[in-house]
């Protein structure tokens, strides 16, 4: 059955994605069940998004109790949902107003047009430069693929918007080289995520603080993979001690109901006044009540400790797995996302790896060609990882014979 699905698959969407092979059928915390019966342990949340792992019983209960209310009424109407989730995300951050958006490219894209719009009405015209940094990912719309630093994603769809410079990350010197007056927004992930699990340090992170406070300009943090707890604290800036301008936040959010949100202060949301931007989803009041179970789940002095903890138990892990088998050169991330970069010896074959962990019985990711992405629910048990660890050390052991 599974395979005729998949057949079918290639007849009827279009061929931009790839599916691995495997059909699921249901999931329950961190484990995943596919349509053969096959069970898999899921380490890679799918892509980092489902939190508390699959089937929650309080996000169900979250979704249906507002499902049997009302579904959509648009942004024509405040929500009691939305209202209360921009109260939680404006408790929970440096923000004072949110603006929500269904997908994360959609919470970067409103981002970058602030960024613009800011600097338009307090600056001019001319301040429109956004620096971004190789490797970066911000999503999919052309805007932001182009903001992205990987050319590939953004070449062959014609001419891209201007005004966009690439940097090195963690270059602190091209940064203070490249930030003039002209420009108006510098946006960073925290971690880069799909680019390798490459985390900012904390004095390239500084420096873009103080040079977009020397010229005016907007610091945009992208925690859509990094924010709601996956790293250790509810957002990555707060471990850095860095606040940024503007912050979007997508993935974990909904734990896997797609919902968004970008989240500014007060003065700098100003700049979006009435007309200049929307959605017609936009907040939609399911993924909303949804959202805001999720964070009352995760914003908890337990779950944080909780994540740091199997965080911990995980690198420890994947330490002696590379003890045995030296096949990583490098183990890094925080929290509960973790990239296991390759030797050179074994570059370009992450994806093989994954491919075997799955034949195995474990989901994971790749981050590039060479990283090996980790990115379980941040609810996994004791026993989840256990038994994942040693699925991954029997997959190592077949990927380096
Ligand atoms: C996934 C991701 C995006 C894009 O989010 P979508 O919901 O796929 O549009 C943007 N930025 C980062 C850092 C991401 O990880």
């Amino acid at each position: 059955m599974s395979s005729d699905t998949r057949d079918q698959y290639d007849q009827v969407l279009f061929p931009n994605y790839s599916p691995l092979l495997i059909i699921p059928d249901r999931g329950e915390g961190a484990r995943l069940w596919d349509t053969e019966g096959r069970e898999y342990i899921d380490f890679a949340a799918g892509i980092a998004v489902s939190a508390l792992g699959h089937a929650h019983p309080a996000l169900i209960e979250a979704l249906t109790k507002q499902a049997k209310k009302f579904w959509h009424v648009s942004n024509l109407m405040a929500t009691a949902p939305a209202v209360e989730l921009a109260q939680q995300l404006v408790d929970c951050t440096f923000a004072e107003r949110v603006l929500f958006a269904n997908s994360g490219a959609e919470a970067n894209e409103g981002a970058l047009k602030l960024a613009r719009r800011y600097a338009v009405d307090h600056f001019g015209e001319q301040k429109n430069q956004i620096i971004a940094f190789d490797q970066a990912f911000h999503g999919r719309t052309f805007f932001t693929v182009s903001v992205g630093g990987q050319a590939k994603y953004s070449d062959g769809f014609g001419p891209k918007p201007g005004g966009i410079t690439h940097l090195p990350f963690n270059d602190v010197a091209a940064l203070k080289a490249a930030v003039s007056d002209q420009t108006c927004a510098v946006i960073m992930e925290p971690i880069q995520g799909e680019g390798g699990v490459n985390p900012a340090s904390q004095d390239f992170v500084a420096a873009a603080r103080s040079l977009c406070d020397e010229h005016h300009a907007l610091l945009i943090f992208d925690e859509i993979q990094t924010g709601v707890m996956r790293t250790g604290s509810m957002y990555r800036y707060q471990a850095l001690g860095v606040e940024p301008d503007i912050l979007t936040t997508a993935k974990g959010l909904g734990g896997g109901f797609p919902i968004a949100a970008m989240l500014a202060k007060a003065d700098v949301a100003k700049s979006l006044g009435v007309g200049t931007h929307g959605g017609t989803y936009a907040g939609n009041p399911m993924g909303c009540a949804v959202a805001s179970e999720v964070l009352k789940i995760v914003d908890t002095d337990e779950m944080k400790s909780r994540v740091n903890e199997v965080s911990e138990q995980l690198r420890t892990g994947l330490e002696a797995i590379n003890q045995e088998f030296k096949l990583f050169s490098d183990i890094r991330g925080f929290g509960l996302l973790i990239g296991c970069e390759l030797k050179p010896e074994y570059h370009e074959n992450a994806r093989e790896l994954v491919t075997l962990l799955m034949a195995e019985g474990l989901l994971a990711l790749v981050a590039g060609p060479n990283v090996l992405r980790l990115a379980p629910p941040l609810i996994l048990s004791d026993k989840d990882m256990k038994e994942g660890l040693a699925i991954l050390r029997q997959a190592v052991s077949q990927f380096v014979a």
